[in-house]
């Protein structure tokens, strides 16, 4: 199922946008997707909690979601990346 998100952000370089949809992608290997997609060198693990900049929700960094543009390009989400349009590039620690 195609859906659309209601914010303009920016993954990677890569711009996505209220004009594009989206589709989820059901990963069962969540750990190992995230140490294969993760665009930064910090450590993280799947028990890490983090604060989401666009909704302001606290998230267990398991809890993540994948989407897909249309091109086929895959962006780790928050879970409320419907409503929110937050990516992990938007995650923060929580100090
Ligand atoms: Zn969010």
């Amino acid at each position: 199922m195609w859906v659309k998100i209601n914010q303009l952000s920016f993954y990677n370089n890569h711009l996505f946008s209220s004009s594009m949809k989206y589709e989820e992608i059901f990963i069962t290997d969540k750990e190992g997707y995230l140490k294969r997609n993760y665009l930064f060198t910090d450590p993280i693990s799947l028990t890490d909690v983090k604060e989401c900049i666009h909704c302001g929700e606290r998230m267990v960094v398991g809890d993540y979601k994948v989407y897909k543009d249309e091109t086929g390009f895959e962006l780790i989400c928050c879970p409320n990346f419907l409503r929110c349009g937050g990516t992990l590039i938007d995650w923060w620690d929580i100090d």
